[in-house]
C-alpha cells in the first residue's frame, strides 16, 4: 500500500473517535481492536524499587509545600564535585532568589529536564533530589555507569522560586511561566531559554504535577501520571524528534504499569505556541511531559514521588542505551487521554439551614486548595448536583447543612492549583460559590447536634457520616 494512501485510511479511521469526543456521544468502539501487549517491565526494577525504599528517599522533603531555599538546603549536600555534579548559578528570580544550573554525566547526549515551573507542583522536585542521591551514592551501579557514559543531564530544579515560596502556579508578577516560552517577558523563563540554547538538548523533560481530580479517559479512575509528547504544529505532526519522545514516553509507561494500571493517561495534544515543551519539540528536542496527578491517600504525593523517580530513570536508561529505538507508538497512543476533572467532596441531599432564609434542599460541592490533605475548601456548586460525581461524596440526607457564623464576607479563591483551567465563581456570602467551605452538618437546623464539621479543612481526626 503506497505511504499516503495507508494515510488517508488511518485518518479516515481515526475520525469517529474524534467525533464521538466533540459530540459527547458513546466512544467509538475501541473493544474491538485489541490493545497493544504492555511489554514487561525492565528487569532492574524491582531491585531498584528496594535500593529507594532502602537508600534513596531524601529526608527533609515529606511535605510538599517546601520552599526552593529549603529544597536546595537538602539537596546540596547530595551535589559534591567528588559525585560528579556541578551547580552554577543562571540568572535571578524577579525577586532576587538564585536559579540553578545541576549538570552531570560525560555522555555524548544532553538531557535537559526542568521542574516546578509551577510554584505548586513540587512532585518531579522532590523525585530530582532522589535521582542526584542515585547518581551520586551509587557511582557503580549498572544504570549509573550507563547513563554517566552516555548522557550528560542538566537540570533545572525549581524555576520558578517566588512561586514555590507561596507554593502557587504563576511566579511573583502573576505570570504563567509556562506560557511565557514566546514572548519570554520574565526572568525565569529568560533563563530556561538561555540554558536551553547552551544546552541544545536532545532530550526534553518538562516535569509537572496535574489536577487531583482527573480521571482516567471516560473512566471513574484518577489519573496518578499523565504524559505528553507536546506537539510542535497545529496538525500534532509527528517527526523524527516526536517519534522519540512518544517512545520514551511508551517506556515510563511500561515501567510504571505494574503499579499504575489503569491510572495513566495522556494529556490532550492541542499545541500551544507559548508553552516551552510545545517550543522545545519544536526547537529540536524530543521532550516528554510527565504529570503527576494523584493517588487516594498518598497526601504528600510521597508514593507517586516513588514512581516518578522509578518513570525518571526508565526513561534515562532508555535515553543511555538506545532502548527506546523502536518501542511501540500505541504504548503511548492507546494511553486514554485525561478526561473530567472531578471535584474534591459532594455533600449530597442535605438541607441548607441559613439563618433568616427557608430551609432548602441541596447538595454542596466543595474543592481544596490542597484536594489530598482536604484543606482550605471552598464552596464550588450549590443546588441540584444529582449528575454530578466526586472524589468523596458524603451522604447527608436526614442532616442540616449549617454555616459556621462568623465569616460572613469572608471569602477563599482556589486558584487553578495545578494543570488546567479554572473559572469558579466567587462571592463573598456564606455557601455561595466562591465562599469558604465552612459547614456542619448537624442533625438540628440549628447546628447543636454536629455530626460533621467542615471549617475550611477537613480535621481528620472527625469521623465521617456515611459515604456513599
Ligand atoms: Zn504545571
Amino acid at each position: 500500500m503506497r505511504p499516503t494512501l495507508a494515510l488517508c485510511l488511518l485518518l479516515t479511521m481515526m475520525i469517529p473517535t474524534t467525533i464521538a469526543r466533540n459530540t459527547d456521544m458513546p466512544r467509538a468502539d475501541a473493544s474491538t481492536q485489541a490493545p497493544t501487549a504492555i511489554p514487561p517491565p525492565p528487569a532492574w526494577l524491582s531491585g531498584l524499587d528496594a535500593l529507594y525504599d532502602a537508600e534513596l528517599r531524601v529526608a527533609g522533603l515529606e511535605d510538599r509545600t517546601f520552599n526552593a531555599e529549603h529544597w536546595w538546603s537538602v539537596a546540596t549536600p547530595l551535589l559534591a564535585r567528588t559525585h560528579g555534579f556541578h551547580v552554577e548559578e543562571i540568572g535571578r528570580s524577579v525577586e532576587d532568589r538564585p536559579l540553578r544550573h545541576v549538570r552531570w554525566g560525560e555522555g555524548r547526549i544532553p538531557v535537559l529536564l526542568w521542574s516546578q515551573m509551577h510554584g505548586d507542583e513540587s512532585t518531579a522536585s522532590m523525585a530530582l533530589a532522589d535521582l542526584f542521591r542515585f547518581l551520586g551514592d551509587h557511582p557503580d551501579h549498572p544504570l549509573v555507569r550507563q547513563l554517566r557514559a552516555n548522557t550528560t543531564l542538566h537540570v533545572f530544579p525549581i524555576v520558578n522560586p517566588d512561586g514555590a515560596a507561596r507554593f502557587q502556579r504563576r511566579n511573583v508578577q502573576g505570570i504563567d511561566l509556562n506560557r511565557d516560552a514566546r514572548m519570554l517577558a520574565t526572568p525565569e523563563a529568560r533563563t530556561l531559554k538561555a540554558l536551553y540554547d547552551r544546552v541544545k538538548p536532545m532530550y526534553g523533560f518538562n516535569l509537572h504535577d496535574q489536577r487531583v481530580g482527573y480521571r482516567a479517559g471516560d473512566s471513574d479512575r484518577g489519573t496518578a501520571i499523565a504524559l505528553l509528547s507536546p506537539p510542535y504544529n497545529h496538525a500534532a505532526d509527528v517527526n523524527d524528534v516526536r517519534t522519540r519522545a512518544i517512545e520514551v514516553a511508551g517506556v515510563i509507561r511500561t515501567a510504571l504499569e505494574p503499579y499504575l494500571a489503569g491510572h495513566i493517561a495522556r494529556w490532550d495534544e492541542t499545541f500551544d505556541p507559548r508553552a516551552f515543551g510545545d517550543l522545545t519539540t519544536q526547537w529540536g528536542a524530543s521532550t516528554v511531559l510527565i504529570e503527576a496527578g494523584g493517588i487516594e491517600g498518598d497526601v504528600q504525593k510521597q508514593r507517586l514521588r516513588k514512581l516518578y523517580f522509578l518513570g525518571l530513570v526508565a526513561a534515562l536508561d532508555s535515553i543511555a542505551t538506545g532502548s527506546h529505538v523502536g518501542v511501540a507508538p500505541a504504548l503511548y497512543r492507546e494511553l486514554p487521554e485525561n478526561g473530567d476533572v472531578w471535584p474534591d467532596l459532594l455533600v449530597r441531599g442535605g438541607t441548607l439551614s441559613v439563618p433568616g432564609r427557608p430551609p432548602t434542599k441541596a447538595d454542596l460541592l466543595v474543592n481544596f486548595r490542597n484536594p489530598l490533605m482536604e484543606t482550605d475548601g471552598a464552596i464550588a456548586d450549590i443546588g441540584d448536583l444529582g449528575t454530578k460525581k466526586a472524589r468523596r461524596t458524603l451522604d447527608a440526607r436526614d442532616l442540616f447543612i449549617v454555616p459556621i457564623p462568623g465569616h460572613e464576607g469572608e471569602r477563599t479563591v482556589i486558584e487553578a492549583n495545578d494543570d488546567g483551567d479554572n473559572d469558579e465563581p466567587r462571592s463573598p456570602l456564606p455557601l455561595t460559590p466562591g465562599a469558604s467551605a465552612r459547614f456542619v452538618l448537624s442533625r438540628d437546623p440549628l447546628g447543636r447536634d454536629v455530626v460533621w464539621t467542615l471549617d475550611g479543612s477537613v480535621d481528620p481526626a472527625t469521623p465521617a457520616p456515611p459515604a456513599r
